[in-house]
């Protein structure tokens, strides 16, 4: 009798259906497209490497049953596995993977209880783990989202109107829009946190039901350090693929972390062919993230990247008059003018100093002016100061430029060694209250007039070289992250 592939497909479906849950079923089995039939072989196509080890460590003997049922005991299944886009956005290029194989291990599915082989006892995979948040139809989902960081708090500035405009359009449609992931980056305070988390929130209380979830990248590693040690990998993953919307705050804290780098990527790919919208954040553009695997790195390009840059002074003004506004308190203009003024790379360290004029002028009875604004803020950036040493600099500076800080100090007058210590003695002489004696002295026990040759050639190269006075400023934004977090 001759059987198309839809309608065998269809009829092991009907089987498939019947032995595992509705949401595993959905998430695995609707997105199968069944190809072919030649041969006694069906060949359907999965959209993605992943999918296929997926079902093959969890659903083989469920397969393996329907393909028996339907084709007999000759019968085979091939996947057509859509090879992970790219470059190859519009080749899905299909290698054929017999089934039935035993896959080796892969720590993010090691559970293998479906694996029962018989008829009725085929169950689905009992989870009982805490990453297992989202009951089926249930809404005692925890989103992890701060209600505070909305859209309407978040002050528009050329500084980051791409990023919020995007951020608006991925709010409005998750998933369907280009910006799939949406990567922002920019140095610290700049409101990165608060415009991924204005994105969730809208998405959350929007008409969408969709699954949000924020987790800052640091808590994703601990969280899957915690299932390795408990091994429960595969709850940990089962319930990020759960996700409807994952915001990964400050991915650049994933470098040099391998595994984390290998099931976020997992999570990645499986999400993103689902139609599942990612979000991330980092403290630096995707080129600059060290010690990213490349394959990752090039998924981050896949939608859109778009920076947050230090907002002007008519934006700082109006961050701070909205903060206080929200709390209901009244600062004359004057007073914002020169907080802007005096703060101006980082947003927090606006906010920290905002908190202090309040507690100041709430403790002491008085008024906030601005004699009480430069009281404050000078407590502030003398404890910024003392904090920036130049064993600190020399550290920061020296990993930047991928030397030690050994080298830095040495005599040795190679050109790259050169630049490096150059640097780190001008950031000592900005950001430290040493002498330039004692600057030459903590570089190896150089003279004074050194330290003075090397502020000026970083001040001629800075106002010569733009790649050079960019690594500048981002070092500047690296010290300063250090004194202000
Ligand atoms: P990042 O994650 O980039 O380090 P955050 O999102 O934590 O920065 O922002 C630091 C603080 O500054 C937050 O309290 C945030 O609300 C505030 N902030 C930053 N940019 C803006 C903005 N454009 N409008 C309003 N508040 C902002
Ligand atoms: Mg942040």
């Amino acid at each position: 009798m001759y059987q198309d592939c839809h309608t065998v497909w269809n009829s092991c479906l009907r089987l498939i259906r019947n032995n595992i849950g509705e949401q595993s079923y959905n998430t695995w089995f609707a997105p199968i497209v069944p190809q072919s039939l030649e041969n006694n072989v069906l060949t359907i196509q999965v959209p993605s490497q992943f999918f296929y080890e997926w079902l093959e460590e969890n659903y083989v003997h469920l397969l393996k049953q329907a393909i028996d049922n339907e084709l007999g005991p000759g019968g085979k299944l091939q996947y057509s596995v859509i090879v992970d886009k790219g470059n190859e956005q519009f080749k899905p290029k299909t290698v054929s993977l017999p089934t039935g194989k035993p896959q080796p291990k892969r720590n993010f599915a090691g559970n293998n209880n479906g694996q029962s082989g018989g008829g009725t006892d085929l169950k689905e995979i009992d989870y009982k783990s805490p990453f297992q948040r989202k009951v089926l139809g249930g809404d005692d989902q925890v989103s992890h989202l701060n209600p505070n960081y909305v859209f309407s708090s978040f002050i528009e500035g050329d500084c980051n109107r791409l990023a919020r405009s995007a951020g608006l359009a991925v709010a409005e449609r998750p998933g369907a829009t280009s910006f799939n992931p949406l990567m922002l980056y920019g140095g610290v305070g700049l409101g990165k946190t608060h415009l991924v988390q204005a994105i969730g929130n809208e998405i959350k209380d929007g008409p969408h039901n969709k699954f949000v979830l924020y987790v800052t990248s640091e808590n994703f590693t601990n969280q899957f350090i915690e299932a390795l040690k408990v091994n429960n990998v595969q709850s940990f993953s089962n319930f990020y693929l759960q996700v409807d919307v994952l915001i990964i705050d400050d991915v650049q804290f994933l470098s040099g972390k391998e595994k984390t780098q290998e099931i976020f990527f997992h999570i990645f790919n499986h999400l993103h062919q689902s139609g599942k919208q990612i979000i991330m954040t980092s403290d630096c553009p995707p080129r600059e993230l060290k010690g990213l695997q490349e394959r990752l790195l090039s998924r981050f390009k896949w939608g859109l990247t778009a920076d947050l840059q230090q907002p002007d002074l008519e934006t700082r003004m109006a961050i701070i008059a909205r903060k206080m506004e929200n709390d209901g308190v009244y600062i004359p203009t004057d007073v914002v003018e020169y907080l802007a003024n005096s703060v101006d790379t980082n947003m927090r360290e606006l906010e920290g100093v905002l908190i202090s004029l309040l507690a100041h002028a709430s403790l002491n009875r008085k008024d906030i002016d601005l004699e009480l604004a430069k009281a404050t803020l000078k407590n502030i950036v003398q404890d910024i100061e003392t904090e920036v040493n130049i064993d600190y600099i020399q550290k920061v500076v020296a990993a930047y430029f991928n030397i030690t800080q050994d080298m830095m100090t040495s005599k040795s007058r190679k050109r790259e060694l050169v630049v490096a210590r150059q640097v780190a003695m001008y950031f000592a002489k900005e950001y430290t209250n040493h002498s330039l004696k004692s600057i030459g002295q903590h570089f190896g026990g150089r003279d004074h007039s050194t330290v003075i040759h090397a502020v000026q050639s970083v001040d001629d190269m800075m106002e010569t070289d733009n790649k050079f006075k960019h690594s500048v400023q981002e070092l500047t934004r690296k010290l300063k992250k250090r004194t202000l977090v």
